[in-house]
């Protein structure tokens, strides 16, 4: 499992998602970014940033 925390780039988000691979992991990315966020799109520097933040995540704990 792959763990983004939104918090970790956007200072005050509270979103977490969770998912099986780092591109399901950034389609969720994409669409929390879209609704909440109010970005159309996710610059290429964004992306890296959200990579750099993706964690490994074995579903037993938190
Ligand atoms: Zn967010």
């Amino acid at each position: 499992m792959k763990r983004f925390s939104c918090g970790d780039v956007v200072p005050n988000c509270k979103a977490r998602f969770d998912a099986a691979t780092e591109a399901d992991l950034l389609a969720q990315v994409a669409n929390h970014a879209r609704n909440d966020h109010g970005m159309t799109s996710l610059p290429d520097s964004l992306v890296q940033e959200v990579k750099r933040h993706i964690i490994d995540y074995d579903g037993s704990n938190g």
